[in-house]
């Protein structure tokens, strides 16, 4: 079965093909600035040229006819008709307390996504525009909706719960949800196939390290702990985000710098992370890491070190919450290509857990592979993430009834 993903963001549509049987990519594409001028598609069929053309859209609908109509065009389309697409997997933020797994959309899941738009208010509403748009393009396609917060939703209340309190839980569901799931949830299994070990007995600190970066901790096969909170701003440093600051930061931004709480968020999410750090110098850790081993460019290494450190302190609490870790995983832009940041993180800040890095075996990108040494009591990993195949597989197991 041919399984189309989807990923609906406010102004873009990325898609992938996925064939179910062989879990190989068919074809992929992005549509961006919907809505916007000058949008345009880029579109490849596995094994041939990518190709990229400015092309109108209004809106999502547009994105999703021109995007049908790539898939099934007679020169490079990825199927004949589009019937041969078997079911669609659909990307979507928050589940809030509603998912703890993927599920078929139905008027009642739509509505509790709808509900969920108060926690992810530029999220869900245009994962949901996506699914109605499939819905009215490709009737009698079962959807499928896949959670980003579903994963972390097997955390105990002692780690989901602000000290706050309480009926703010209660009222608002104030709580922490975590994010990244999907791609927790794949690099935690793929963990298990590589250390060839059962998923059930594993103790994993997952680290996905992009312009947004989470940490997590799997025990048995569970979530127990991840760094991200009510929103995607708690925890790491990130490339424009701040995680973790002290509340009394926003009352002091507000108070001297005359901003309303409103600017105060934009700023910690936009301004802030290695980009505010490095003073403004780069979000980016090509950029950030290039400086850093030039040596000339201290707002560059402050960043970097402030990074690496926020991360070997997430890895070292979660350790200690999992009472030891099995394995350490490396994942997502940064986690799978830098052997710099994997190095700066693990040595010597996690020697005590038995951390011992491979140089040799490290100093890949984008490839997975057990980069500790033999000896090692933690072993570390680096995987690649593939949200994309861990949509379509829940997609196929919802459409299959398992
Ligand atoms: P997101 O999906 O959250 O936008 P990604 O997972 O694509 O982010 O990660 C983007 C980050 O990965 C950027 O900071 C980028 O610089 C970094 N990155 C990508 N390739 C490399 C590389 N070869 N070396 C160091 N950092 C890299």
């Amino acid at each position: 079965m041919k399984i189309l993903v989807i990923n609906c963001g406010s102004s873009s549509l990325k898609f992938q093909l996925i064939d179910s049987e062989t879990e190989e990519l068919t074809a992929k594409g992005l549509c961006e600035r919907i809505g916007i001028a000058g949008s345009r598609i880029s579109y490849t069929l596995t094994g041939h040229e990518k190709r990229k053309w400015d092309a109108p859209m209004a809106d999502h609908k547009d994105a999703v006819r021109l995007m049908l109509q790539t898939l099934t065009n007679p020169e490079d389309g990825a199927v004949k008709e589009l019937s041969e697409i078997g079911a669609v997997g659909h990307r979507v933020v928050h589940g809030g307390e509603h998912f703890s797994e993927a599920t078929l959309i139905t008027p009642q899941v739509k509505e509790a996504i709808m509900e969920c738009t108060v926690l992810a208010p530029l999220h869900n509403p245009a994962n949901l525009q996506g699914i109605e748009d499939c819905e009215l393009q490709l009737p009698g396609v079962p959807q499928v909706a896949v959670f980003d917060t579903a994963f972390h939703q097997t955390m105990d209340e002692e780690a989901y719960l602000y000290a706050i309190p309480y009926r703010y839980y209660k009222q608002f569901g104030i709580r922490r949800y975590g994010f990244h799931g999907t791609s927790h949830q794949y690099v935690s299994r793929r963990a298990a196939d590589i250390l060839g070990k059962p998923y059930e007995s594993l103790k994993l600190i997952i680290c996905h390290l992009g312009n947004g970066a989470s940490v997590s901790a799997i025990k048995d096969g569970r979530c127990i702990d991840t760094s991200m909170g009510l929103t995607p701003l708690e925890g790491l440093i990130m490339g424009t985000r701040s995680g973790d600051v002290d509340p009394g930061v926003l009352e002091m931004m507000a108070g001297k710098d005359g901003k309303n709480i409103h600017e105060v968020m934009r700023i910690l999410n936009k301004e802030s992370g290695v980009l505010g750090l490095s003073d403004g110098f780069s979000s980016d850790f090509r950029d950030l890491e290039d400086a850093y081993l030039e040596g000339n460019n201290p707002a560059a290494t402050r960043a970097i070190k402030a990074f690496v450190l926020r991360v070997a302190k997430y890895i070292g609490a979660y350790a200690a919450e999992l009472n030891g870790a099995d394995a350490i995983c490396f994942t997502a832009g940064i986690g799978e290509n830098s052997p710099v940041i994997r190095e700066l993180i693990c040595s010597p800040y996690l020697e005590h857990l038995g951390v011992e890095l491979d140089k040799e075996a490290n100093n890949i990108r984008g490839k997975e592979r057990i980069v500790s040494t033999p000896s090692a009591k933690t072993k570390v990993l680096v995987i690649p993430t593939n949200e994309e195949l861990e949509i379509a597989r829940h997609t196929l197991a919802i459409v299959k009834g398992k």
